[in-house]
């Protein structure tokens, strides 16, 4: 971290901060350029408030020289994370598919659907049974039965189920049951929420806020890893932009820069981007040739009646088609398809 103190600051004021710093265990290098010094600090700043050392009256400007994610940091874990998942994987050249319903509505429907999108080489069953909706009068989900559908349809098939969390009271109900536990979009930054998964051993996907910067959504990833779940897959599945034309807007930026800055894998949800099960493909492909390690898309098998996002939803025959296209261009990328 650099500390630029303004022009004309007494000497004695410049060591009373040093020493501030030095007992809070820093290395302090001191430039004195001309009229302005510039003070360095050697440690780990991660903790350091820069407001807290902005009120100090005698400094101008204060600027991180590292990211305040550690544990996320590509810097500090240089080769990708592999979260494995049964004998399923994703990261590290392992690329996944999860697929199913919006959201869990009957025993017939789940593992019908389960059933269609492992036949067409999905590696994991995705279907909410607590659903975060806009309006209050909307379906909310199966709530704990919806779970045990899931769970009947993972015997079924044998494929682990992903499936959103919104409140840290079934916490331990999703550790005994889910396979990857789903942040979603909208508690991407429910920091109690974050912290009580960071307690779990299951996996967390962790979806990027509507409108979340790269940095807030990777240290949203940090919250969790910080309380000792290091097994965090993030999620793009589009942000708020002017254009209303499409429900989101997929950043595919998102996928090499974060990536980048983190060694976490990145999975795309081209559904929820677009919102219109026709985009769905051409969003996917776009995702895999940008570098994502896994897609999660949603499936229903009567589009027409789904409770929840039937526009967006691709039908068994559609994902089907979509499989195949999918799996020539990750053979082009040099990943491996798990199924
Ligand atoms: C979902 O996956 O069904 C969902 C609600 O996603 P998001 O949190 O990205 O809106
Ligand atoms: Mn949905």
């Amino acid at each position: 971290m650099v500390v630029v103190m303004k022009p004309g600051t007494k000497q004695q004021e410049i060591d009373k901060l040093v020493a501030q710093f030095q007992l809070q265990g820093f290395q302090v290098g001191i430039t004195n350029g001309v009229g302005c010094s510039i003070l360095g600090l050697v440690g780990d700043t991660t903790t350091l408030d820069i407001n807290k050392i902005s009120i100090n009256e005698n400094v101008e400007r204060v600027m991180r020289v590292q990211e305040p994610y550690k544990k996320a940091n590509r810097k500090f874990h240089p080769e990708d994370t592999v979260v494995k998942i049964g004998s399923a994987a994703i990261g590290g050249g392992n690329f996944s598919v999860i697929a199913g319903p919006c959201s869990v509505e009957s025993r017939d429907q789940i593992t019908q659907v389960a059933k269609d999108v492992q036949a067409s080489g999905a590696a994991f069953l995705r279907g909410g049974a607590f659903k975060p909706r806009t309006s209050p009068y909307s379906f909310q989900g199966m709530g704990a039965p919806g779970l045990d559908l899931l769970l009947e349809a993972k015997a079924a098939t044998g494929m682990p189920i992903v499936t959103e969390l919104m409140s840290p009271k079934y916490c331990q109900l999703f550790e005994d049951k889910v396979d990857v536990i789903q942040i979603g979009a909208r508690n991407m930054q429910n920091f109690d929420l974050l912290k009580e998964v960071g307690k779990l051993s299951k996996p967390i996907l962790l979806k990027r806020g509507l409108s979340a910067s790269y940095e807030e959504w990777i240290m949203s990833a940090e919250y969790i890893m910080a309380e000792g779940n290091e097994n965090v897959i993030l999620c793009e599945r589009g942000i708020r932009t002017f254009e209303t034309y499409t429900r989101n807007t997929l950043d595919v930026s998102a996928i090499p820069a974060v990536k980048r800055m983190s060694h976490l894998p990145v999975v795309v949800d081209p559904s929820h981007s677009a919102g219109m099960y026709w985009m769905v493909e051409p969003l996917a492909l776009a995702a895999v040739a940008a570098g994502a390690d896994g897609l999660i898309i949603e499936v229903h098998n009567d589009p027409q009646s789904a409770k929840c996002d039937g526009q967006q939803s691709l039908t068994p025959e559609r994902f089907d088609a979509l499989m195949k296209k999918i799996s020539a261009l990750v053979d082009l990328t040099g990943k491996t398809m798990v199924k």
